[in-house]
């Protein structure tokens, strides 16, 4: 209903996965990773706002996989039917989380990694993770014998939007915070870099460094 971006990220040659945000459809999270005959290894919450965490029992019970999340976001995790009432859903049931993320964490599977930038502001615990590069990429750079570097991604949870950023109004939430992580964390990354956003459609870091108009101007 409030069209969250659920990411799944899979290694095709090991076919390990990555779930990010399996915020609500488990059945078709679940029809893709099974359709892709993929090992989810971790699922990873950017932040526990119940659009972003509504799936998340039912695909941590099909694939077994540990669940991870900022400790600042477990409060607002605890207080899940006070946001399902916020917005008439049913409260979805809690899961065990496993170990905790922290800034500069770094996440792997299959030949992937992914590093953990705690970007506080539209939640206390929001976070974005930042894959430098694919080693597909790589490959594909070399045998196109292209010296251009290929661009990274960001999973930026509903920290950046494309020609927005996350409302900071709700629990937790601070403009100035939010502010701080993207120009001391987000826009740090390379212009190219693709971000998928929580929301809407993907954009790059470029592109938000120029046309964005919560950050153009005052860097
Ligand atoms: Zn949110
Ligand atoms: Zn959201």
């Amino acid at each position: 209903m409030l069209q969250c971006n659920c990411h799944i990220v899979g290694d095709p040659r090991t076919r390990e996965a990555l779930v990010i945000d399996p915020g609500d459809d488990a059945e078709r999270i679940l029809d893709v990773i099974h359709r892709h005959k993929l090992r989810v290894s971790s699922i990873i919450i950017t932040h526990t706002h119940i659009d972003h965490v509504g799936g998340l029992r039912r695909i941590q019970e099909a694939t077994g996989a540990p669940v991870r999340m900022h400790a600042d976001d477990l409060e607002l995790y605890r207080m899940l039917d006070v946001q399902a009432t916020w917005i008439g859903w049913k409260a979805p049931e809690r899961v065990e989380v496993g170990e905790l993320l922290r800034e500069g964490d770094a996440i792997r599977w299959g030949r992937y990694e992914a590093l953990v930038l705690h970007t506080p502001g539209h939640t206390k615990g929001s976070v974005c993770l930042y894959m430098p590069d694919m080693p597909d990429d790589r490959a594909a750079a070399v045998a196109a014998k292209s010296t251009e570097h290929e661009p990274g991604r960001l999973f930026a949870g509903d920290t950046l939007f494309a020609g927005s950023i996350g409302r900071t109004d709700l629990w937790g939430g601070s403009f100035e915070t939010i502010i701080r992580s993207l120009k001391g964390k987000v826009l740090e990354l390379p212009d190219e870099t693709i971000v998928y956003p929580g929301h809407g459609p993907s954009t790059t870091i470029g592109e938000e460094r120029e046309s964005n108009p919560f950050l153009v101007g005052n860097q």
